[in-house]
Order: C-alpha cells, then structure tokens, then sequence
C-alpha cells in the first residue's frame, strides 16, 4: 500500500511543474479604479512581468481615452471634431464603431455622446447641472451625431456642443485588451478586472471561478450571489459606485440620454458575455429603460446573459440563468 502511494505521488509531482502558483496582484490608480491580475504560472518572474505589460496596457488606454486628461486622444477629438472631420488612430475608431454598436443595440440607452450634458456633473463635489443648463446641453445627445468614416478613418461631429465619454466601455475594452496580453505571452488561465469589468481565461482546475455580484446596499465585501465562469467577461454596473445623495433622490454617474438626468431605474445589472467591451457596453442600459424592458433587450442578445437588481432590492435573471422549470 505504501509503495503505491508513493508511485502515485511521484507521477503527480512528474505532472505539476515544481514552481508553478497563482500569482495576483492588484493595483490602485489606473483609470480611477481598481485592478486586479491573477494568474497560473510556472515561474514567478514571467507572471511579474505579464502582470507588469498587463497594467502598462490599461496605462496606455487611460493615457489615450480619459476625457479628465487634457492631453488625450479622446480630448482631442472633443476640441477638434466639431470643426473638421478629424483622423483619429485606428484604436478610437475601433472604439468608437463599438460604441455605435452598443447605441443600436440598445436602443439609444448607451450612449458617448451622455458627456454632452455629462461633463456638468462632478459627483465628487457634489455638483449638478440645473434644468436650464441641462434643456441647453441636451440636443448635442444622441450617437447619430457622431459621423465615423471607415476610409478615411476620421470623426465628425455633426452638431456644436457635442462631447463623447468612453467611461462606459473604456474598462471593459482596457480588461479585454490586459487578457490579449496575456494569452500572447502563453497563460491558459487567469482573471482581469477593472472595477467592475472582469473577464476570466480557463479555469480553476476542473473548477469555474466564482465571480460575486456585490450587494447594492451593502459594504464592498457582501455580494448577492457568486456566478460561476469559465472563458467569460461579466460586467456590474451600480448606483453605489458614484454618486451623491440630496433632498432624498440619488445623484449618480450612469446618465439618460433622453434626459440628461441620473438614469435610476435599477440598484445594479450584471451581464455577462464572452468579451468585457461587451459586458460594459451593456450593463448600464438597465438603468436607463428600467428593468423589464432592459431584460426584453438582454434576452433578445443570443451571447449575453444578465441579473438585474431592481429598485426595491429584489433580483431577475435573464432566461439563460432561469432554473430549470419542472414539467
Ligand atoms: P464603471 O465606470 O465603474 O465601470 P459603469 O460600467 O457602470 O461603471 O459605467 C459608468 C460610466 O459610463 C460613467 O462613469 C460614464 O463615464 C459612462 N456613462 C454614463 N452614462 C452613460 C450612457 N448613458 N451611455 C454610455 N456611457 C455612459
Ligand atoms: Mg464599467
């Protein structure tokens, strides 16, 4: 009995390399937001470096995309793009054609063009536009008018005023892009998250990862439920991530196209999808329609599912995540 044992775990130990461990790490700072790399590695040295080349990249597209950097593409284009068409790098217009993407599919609720009336805002400091300002900014609102020419690879604004904000699909894209980044370099499976876009390459070892929902009233640790993944991105979207509260309504960073006002019609949605640009780009449309028209457009989406969190705190699941009905 003894000798078999040992023949058994001598095999085991020939299968596994010596060194071989999860690495994480997590990193403060790039994008406003948290970030988190974990991976299986057989040797430490190339998991720090991955790591390294995986938050150099997210570096990059903050650096390109944030509307808060005078010197970014993306401010650029909001100086330039209503005077001339402007040629932008094949990276924005890749972006931007996703984005057009999310609008129709959406019906109109994601939408760049929020910024428009979404730069009056600092949830940080409390700040609002009031009605006026908000009926003077609101015609620059609407994804149509943003012209994109694929030849000539250039962007237009069709209107004065109008301003775009990658916010809502800048994470998803930047997680997408850390995860391109490692399977390059060869790893099979490991999870990347920004916020709350994450996305995840093969398993645990025979197990998914348990991805938490976060509770939407309750501190950062409490999640309503964990999903398992497997090759998968999942995106929450929440109306505690930003916001302030006044005179008893709540002032957050997901806006309404149509209204220029908080889009407050759910506590969060969750959708998951085999890319995180996609589960961003998804996930606030719930807060703009409100849930059950939202779950229309989820479950009329073959790849994606989601998990709605409604205003009074009770919880829907799009058909993919149904329990299996009994005849
Ligand atoms: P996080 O920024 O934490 O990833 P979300 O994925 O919920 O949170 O995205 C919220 C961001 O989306 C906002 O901060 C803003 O930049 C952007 N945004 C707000 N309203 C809209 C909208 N109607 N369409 C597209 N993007 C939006
Ligand atoms: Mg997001």
């Amino acid at each position: 009995m003894l000798k078999i044992l040992s023949g058994w775990f001598l095999m085991v130990g020939a299968a596994l390399p010596v060194h071989a461990e999860w690495v994480q790490r997590i990193s403060d700072g790039i994008m406003g937001t948290r970030i988190t790399v974990e991976l299986w590695s057989e040797d430490k040295k190339s998991a720090d470096e991955a790591i390294e080349a995986v938050l150099q990249e997210m570096r990059h597209v903050d650096e390109s995309m944030s509307t808060y950097k005078p010197t970014s593409e993306v401010s650029a284009v909001n100086a330039g793009a209503a005077i001339a068409p402007m040629h932008i790098s094949k990276e924005l217009f890749d972006l931007l054609t996703s984005a057009r993407e999310y609008s129709i599919l959406t019906e109109g609720a994601f939408d760049i063009t929020y910024a428009s009336v979404g730069y009056l805002y600092d949830f940080r400091k409390h700040i609002r536009p009031d009605e006026k300002q908000i009926a003077k900014a609101l015609p620059a609102v609407n994804y149509r008018h943003v012209i994109l020419d694929a030849n000539k690879q250039t962007v237009f604004f069709s209107t004065k005023g109008v301003r775009i904000d990658l916010g809502g699909i800048a994470k998803g894209y930047s997680v997408d892009q850390g995860i391109a980044v490692l399977k390059a370099r060869g790893f099979t499976r490991a999870y990347v998250s920004a916020g709350g876009d994450s996305r995840i390459i093969g398993d645990r070892f025979g197990k998914p990862w348990m991805v938490g929902i976060r509770d939407p009233r309750q501190g950062e640790g409490s999640v309503i439920t964990k999903i398992p993944l497997t090759d998968a991105a999942m995106s929450t979207s929440g109306d505690y991530e930003r916001y302030f509260d006044e005179g008893g309504v709540r002032y957050h960073h997901i806006i309404d196209p149509r209204t220029g006002h908080s889009a407050s019609k759910v506590r969060s949605a969750t959708v998951i999808a085999p890319l995180a640009i996609r589960t961003d780009g998804l996930s606030k449309t719930a807060f703009v329609l409100g849930p059950e028209k939202a779950m229309e457009i989820y479950n009329r989406i073959s790849d994606i599912d989601a998990i709605i969190v409604k205003l009074d705190g009770s919880v829907i699941y799009s058909r993919g995540l149904e329990p299996a009905k009994l005849r």
